[in-house]
């Protein structure tokens, strides 16, 4: 039990630099929490391997660590060709949309003619209509409609990459959420038991239920019922509008800065994040700020002195976690960006707001149902008894997540007998899960316990308070209904 640890929690992307054990020990030595794997650039069995290598790396630490497998979902992207396209400042190109299947593989006979898997990509723009391509790196726009096809005039010189993504800003793109190898993946990811599943352009609440039941349908390996979790990435416009049912339909939110900057624009980008966050906390769901939160460091040892501020301001916003990207998957320096954000995260920590947050909770947060008043008034009487830290017995996470939105100043200890939950836990703000190996009956075995736990470390002396969160009848869900407080 570390009385010392950061609250806001670290997702690190792993890739070629940062896969071999050694490095995934000292990424959670040095703060991650939670490591993503990005399946835009891998396949199942590919990523295999380094499952295994992050569970064996948390077992040897004793640490809880998520794993979350990041679903590639309804990319528009450019093929056709397959080696870069020099263009020049007014160069038109064609972009004609052709059936998905085996559009890779493709190649167009005339160097300017580019194919896309947008169907019917003229019926859903005008002319003027603008056009971003390879991420927002070329900006142009549409100046002649064909017959399934389009003619963007682009602005600016360079040379585009073969599969660059193709960007309509605020076009709702008639395509499927999954495609055959989302479906594959997630399945995949299910079979693999990983704590979270992350869905990208997810666009309304729709999109997290027929996730939902893909993952019902999927099967484990040990045969245990799915359980991973749903984190909904927003980067589109249908999705920010539909944030609020979003949130209610998903276990937790990624504002997804990278695509968002491109398909709605820039200047959307800081509002969007302290609103996705707000509405992620107040619901109990963890919220992930991410992309080019360090970008620098993929090539430097220190970051900008603006990335630094970046990461300290989304802390201040109260995100759950910060995620690195590149930095950590192809960067030259992984472990030292890592520390670096620990570093930034904890400053900020020393210095936040924590009973002003607490008091400035909306009213609908203390006055909810049970679970919500309880929480709310645990976390005041923790502050006016001066507690050293909050215990919760918790069976599903849930209490533990009530507590986390409040983003209290002492650590929340969440007590725990279920090895899902003990990992999934790492993604939530301010939560140390603890996993209890001793079976226990009756509420008194259980905070026996915790006190035992709390007197043999080192975090706490004699005469420190704790606060207890539990929900009677005990292992019942969703029944927090208990606070006690305990002097060691
Ligand atoms: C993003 O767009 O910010 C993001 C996290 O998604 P991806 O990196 O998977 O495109």
């Amino acid at each position: 039990m570390d009385f010392t640890e950061k609250k806001t929690k670290i997702i690190a992307t792993l890739g070629p630099v940062s896969e071999s054990p050694a490095m995934v020990r000292d990424l959670i030595r040095a703060g991650v929490n939670v490591f993503r794997l990005n399946f835009s650039h891998k396949s199942g069995s590919e990523a295999s391997g380094v499952i295994d290598t992050i569970r064996a790396a948390r077992e040897e630490l004793g640490a809880p660590v998520a794993i979350l497998a990041d679903i590639k979902g309804p990319a528009i992207r450019m093929y056709g060709y397959q080696s870069p396209i020099p263009i020049e400042e007014g160069t038109i190109l064609t972009i004609e949309s052709r059936q998905a299947e085996g559009i890779e593989d493709l190649v167009s006979p005339d160097p300017l003619r580019v194919y896309t898997n947008l169907p019917r990509i003229d019926s859903l723009v005008e002319v003027g209509q603008r056009v971003l391509l390879m991420d927002g790196y070329f900006a142009g726009a549409v100046s002649a409609l064909g017959q399934g096809s389009l003619e963007v005039r682009i602005g600016n010189p360079g040379k585009l990459r073969p599969k660059a993504h193709l960007t309509l800003p605020g076009v709702d793109y008639p395509i499927p959420f999954l495609s055959d190898k989302d479906v594959r993946d997630i399945s995949y990811a299910v079979e693999k038991e990983v704590e979270f599943i992350a869905l990208s352009f997810v666009r309304e609440a729709t999109d997290i239920e027929e996730v939902r039941r893909l993952v019902k349908r999927s099967r484990t390996a040990s045969g245990a019922e799915p359980r991973s979790l749903l984190i909904a990435k927003i980067e589109s416009a249908k999705g920010l509008a539909n944030i609020e049912e979003i949130v209610k339909a998903a276990d937790g939110i990624m504002v997804a800065r990278g695509d968002m900057g491109v398909e709605i624009s820039v200047e959307t980008v800081p509002l969007a994040q302290k609103r996705i966050i707000r509405i992620g906390y107040l619901a109990s769901k963890p919220v992930i700020t991410a992309t080019q939160m360090l970008e620098s460091m993929i090539e430097s040892p220190m970051p900008t002195r603006a990335e630094a501020s970046d990461v300290a301001n989304a802390c201040f916003d109260s995100t759950s976690a910060v995620m690195l990207s590149g930095e950590t998957a192809i960067g030259r320096f992984p472990l030292q960006t890592v520390e670096t954000m620990s570093r930034i995260v904890r400053m900020v920590e020393a210095e936040f707001g924590y009973e002003a947050f607490h008091e400035t909770m909306p009213h609908s947060t203390r006055s909810g149902d049970l679970p919500d008043i309880v929480s709310y008034n645990a976390l005041s009487t923790a502050y006016q008894c001066g507690a050293k830290a909050l215990a919760v017995l918790t069976e599903t996470g849930s209490a533990a997540r009530l507590l986390s939105r409040l983003r209290p100043r002492m650590p929340i200890f969440a007590f725990t007998r279920d090895r899902v939950v003990y990992n999934q836990l790492s993604m939530n703000w301010g939560v140390h899960p603890v996993f209890v190996p001793k079976p226990y009956e009756r509420l008194d075995e259980a905070v026996a316990i915790m006190m035992d736990s709390f007197r043999a470390d080192a975090g706490l002396v004699k005469g420190d308070r704790v606060v207890i969160v539990a929900g009677l009848p005990l292992s019942t869900h969703g029944s927090t209904n208990m606070i006690r407080v305990e002097t060691l």
